[in-house]
């Protein structure tokens, strides 16, 4: 799922040849561990898509994972403004810590709530690039009133397993009525970061 096109201007003369990378959850934002990158590592995390490193103990490229399977899925690779830090975003596979831990600052790493930003990032790719394939790109075509009438189905139906004891459904309804929402929301052109200044709005005047 990594996309070369990012522009790079990493400057690798600057800091020895080595670089720190932080590598942050891509998923939940969590920084999940740092290591240090030099040239031939970050060739080799954009060819294989799983971040590897220079290791200073080992004194060769280490890709992360390589012993224990828990590998580091590249999504992107950014440096900073003046190219001497490098910031990883990637879906981990496991624990990242050697201790077993999820970060290696000992913090929990599991919360999925992150990924309606790129549940929304994809919806509204299929707005703006649609195919013929997509269920979400069909909706859009369909008009307002039909995402708005979808909405509304899926509103009864989570009403429906509310009333009865089935995890699984219940859940499944729950999902169907968040997508579909974020599907209204883009097909309004509204972002879902205005209906939370309407909610952190009304949080103030309570408290
Ligand atoms: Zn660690």
């Amino acid at each position: 799922m990594f996309q070369k096109k990012e522009k790079m201007n990493i400057d690798f003369s600057k800091m020895n040849g080595l670089i720190p990378a932080i590598v942050q959850d891509a998923v939940s934002g969590k920084v999940l561990m740092q290591g240090y990158m030099n040239e031939e590592a970050l060739e080799k995390t954009k060819e294989s898509g799983m971040v590897t490193f220079f290791s200073r103990s080992k004194n060769r490229l280490w890709t992360k994972g390589e012993t224990s399977g828990n590998f580091l899925e590249l999504v992107s690779i950014a440096g900073d403004c003046d190219g001497d830090s490098i910031l990883v975003k990637a879906n981990p596979r496991g624990p990242v810590c050697h201790t077993g831990s999820d970060t290696c600052w000992d913090e929990e790493n599991s919360s999925k709530t992150g990924f309606i930003d790129q549940l929304r990032a994809i919806i509204k790719d299929r707005k703006n690039n649609p195919s013929d394939k997509s269920y979400t790109a069909s909706l859009f075509a369909k008009g307002i009133n039909k995402v708005a009438q979808k909405v509304g189905e899926e509103a009864v139906e989570i009403v429906i397993e509310a009333k009865d004891d089935n995890k699984e459904l219940f859940l499944g309804e729950a999902a169907d009525l968040l997508f579909h929402y974020l599907v209204l929301l883009e097909a309004k052109g509204y972002e879902l970061d205005e209906v939370m200044e309407v909610l952190i709005e009304r949080h103030s005047k309570k408290s």
